[in-house]
This record gives structure tokens, sequence and C-alpha cells, in this order.
């Protein structure tokens, strides 16, 4: 019961926020919650849930692995200056979904990952 009551606790920090947190950083969520949590039973929570596709496991191409806890259909866009990675809703582009189908359809293709760069609204201020 008490992993259950731990994997329950580090899926709802993780839903609760918009950010794609590191592990580390849904550790300090859930360790407020539950304080003898260790940082390896999170990590390991976080990559059981992404194989039973409860979350999803961003694997990017700098920096720490990230997790969200939103599964829908959308894309992610890591700003360059701050590091932060932030949900892009494309709505129904057509063109983008066309594109991928031909991608994934070629021999030999086992995923496709696009990543795109773009700076966050709070970094263009400056702020
Ligand atoms: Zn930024
Ligand atoms: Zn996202």
């Amino acid at each position: 019961m008490r992993s259950t009551r731990q994997r329950d606790v580090i899926l709802e920090d993780l839903r609760s926020v918009k950010t794609h947190p590191t592990a580390d950083e849904v550790y300090e969520m859930s360790r407020k919650r539950v304080p003898d949590i260790s940082l390896a039973t999170v990590y390991r929570n976080l990559e059981r849930m992404s194989e039973l596709g409860v979350i999803t496991r961003l694997d990017l191409s700098a920096g720490k692995r990230r997790y969200d806890g939103d599964v829908s259909r959308h894309y992610h866009f890591r700003c360059p200056v701050c590091g932060r990675v932030f949900d892009l809703s494309l709505g129904e582009s057509h063109t983008v979904e066309g594109a991928l189908g031909v991608l994934r359809s070629l021999r030999g293709v086992e995923g496709v990952l696009i990543e795109l760069k773009r700076v966050c609204a709070k970094c263009e201020l400056g702020s």
C-alpha cells in the first residue's frame, strides 16, 4: 500500500505543474508530502509510469530527462536561454501530422523526434 501511495503522490505532483520537471524537481515536490521518499523511488516510479504510458518522458538532446503528466498529443519547445520546456499547441495542423506520417513510414525509421528551440516570452523581455 505504501508504494502505491508514493506513486499517487508523484503522479499528482507531476500533473499539477506545466513545467515538465526533472526527477529531481518532482522529488522536491513529493518529499513535502512524503518526507521519507527517496530520489531513487521517485525516479523508479517516473520511469515505470512512462513505460505504462501514464505519463510522458521527454528525451531532449540537451539537459536532463524530463517528465510530462499531460499525455495528450502536443509538442514542446525548449528555450535556449533559460532551458525551460514549454508546451506548443499546433491545433489541428494536418501539415505537420502529414509530414510526420511520411517520415514514420520510411523503412527503418523507429521514431521521429522534432525538437524546437524558441526563446520564451519571459527571456525575450529580458527579465
Ligand atoms: Zn526562456
Ligand atoms: Zn508537455
